[in-house]
């Protein structure tokens, strides 16, 4: 593997590197807790700071100029992420939109729903939510129970989704509902394009540990959508789904690498200020950092292999089970070095109280760290699935 980067692909790096430095509120950092402030300017902030990033080329990086974006390789798009994480510059508020849907309607999406929706995903005029999991139905996505039924021109859809992150500011969902209540298991199932302001939709927030607004449940009741805004075929929804969902584990939070190494840093530097850097907790940040680092390494590998054209596929399950878990090692780092200073009304405080609660979901969202060792001991090992009993 040939991890050397070329003079050009340097020279793009310190082309985002400069333009973060130059353009990062200087208060960033501390601004990372707003949300416990003001989740509305919290909002507008994010969604301005996308719109810059995409003025300034650094967003849709490898995505074709015919839909906005800037018609650049995997390597600029691995660099973009990269500096973004060790800025620590904000998460995305549309990574539905980006991480899913984008990649999605590039792979099958018709032309007039690549070049409707793919530039105002970029533009931040479409924030997107995904519309998945049910109270019965999140690692098991088969046994979902929203329905759409044909109906001439347009499919009717009634159900009840939940964990359904930014659909209080979307304005747009993709759903996967039952088209084929008859076929087995994970066929019969059809992924659409909703608008959220169609008739029939209500959104109910939720507010998760942290005590922000994040995610909702969502009901459809007699939603009409057109089936122009079918996505792929019909009951092909779950082929679809999965492909997303490997797409979710191999490339999204590239950045978080970088993030987290920041994050750890700091932790070193305020136990060194605080006078509570033992020997030990030295020796287990170190054992963290190595982690992140051959994190890292996965990742090239991976970047070299889609530039070979070839498909990550279920590793892509190596991705998720250590970036999440290896956030969560930070989170307890944190709280070590915090102790009864976690409650303070400092930047430093908020931010690991912060790390600490949302470490909690990374876990479960995009698979669970159970679910992500199944695919990994089954479709990646090849070792022998256990005996189900029949339902
Ligand atoms: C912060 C956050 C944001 C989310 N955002 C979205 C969103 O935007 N859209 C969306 O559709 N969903 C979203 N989700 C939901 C998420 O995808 C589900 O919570 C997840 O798939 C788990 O499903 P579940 O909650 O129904 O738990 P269950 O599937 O009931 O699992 C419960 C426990 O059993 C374990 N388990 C389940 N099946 C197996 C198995 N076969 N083998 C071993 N262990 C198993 C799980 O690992 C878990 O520990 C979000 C979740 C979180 C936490």
């Amino acid at each position: 593997m040939d991890i050397t980067f070329t003079e050009d692909q340097e020279r793009y790096r310190a082309g985002i590197r400069t333009w973060l430095a130059q353009n990062l509120p200087a208060n960033w950092t501390e601004a990372d807790h707003w949300p416990q402030v003001d989740e509305d300017a919290e909002q507008a902030f994010l969604i301005d700071w996308e719109r810059r990033l995409y003025a300034a080329g650094y967003s849709g990086i490898a995505w074709p100029k015919a839909y906005g974006g800037q018609g650049l390789g995997p390597v600029e798009d691995y660099i973009v992420n990269e500096e973004i994480g060790l800025a620590e510059a904000p998460e995305s508020l549309n990574t539905i939109g980006r991480e899913l849907v984008a990649p999605i309607l590039l792979s099958v999406g018709t032309e007039e729903q690549k070049l409707r929706y793919i530039p105002k995903i970029l533009q931040m005029d479409d924030i997107w939510c995904q519309g998945f999991s049910e109270p019965n139905a999140g690692s098991d996505l088969a046994a979902i129970k929203t329905r759409a039924e044909r109906r001439g021109d347009v499919w009717v859809a009634n159900g009840q989704k939940i964990w359904t992150s930014y659909a209080h500011m979307a304005n747009h969902c993709i759903l996967l509902a039952k088209t084929d209540t008859g076929a087995r298991a994970h066929r019969g199932m059809t992924l659409f394009i909703v608008p959220m302001d169609t008739p029939g939709i209500e959104v109910r927030g939720i507010r998760h540990l942290g005590g922000q607004r994040h995610f909702n449940e969502v009901f459809f009741t007699d939603v009409e959508i057109r089936d122009e805004m079918r996505i792929g075929e019909v009951n092909a929804g779950w082929q679809v789904a999965v492909g997303v969902l490997g797409f979710e584990r191999a490339t999204t939070r590239l950045y978080r690498q970088g993030r987290f190494m920041q994050e750890l840093r700091s932790l070193h530097h305020e136990a060194q200020r605080s006078g509570k850097l033992t020997a030990s907790l030295e020796e287990r940040m170190g054992a963290v950092a190595a982690e992140l680092q051959l994190l890292k390494y996965q990742n090239l590998k991976f970047l070299g292999r889609i530039m070979s054209g070839s498909q990550i596929g279920d590793e892509s399950s190596l991705l998720k089970l250590s970036w999440s878990q290896i956030h969560q090692k930070i989170a307890h780092l944190g709280l070590e070095v915090l102790g009864a200073d976690l409650d303070e009304d400092s930047a430093f405080a908020g931010r690991f109280r912060k790390i600490y609660l949302t470490a909690r979901g990374e876990t479960i969202y995009a698979g669970s760290s159970q679910i992500q060792r199944n695919i990994i001991a089954e479709r990646v090992l090849g070792l022998p699935r256990p005996e189900r009993k029949p339902a």
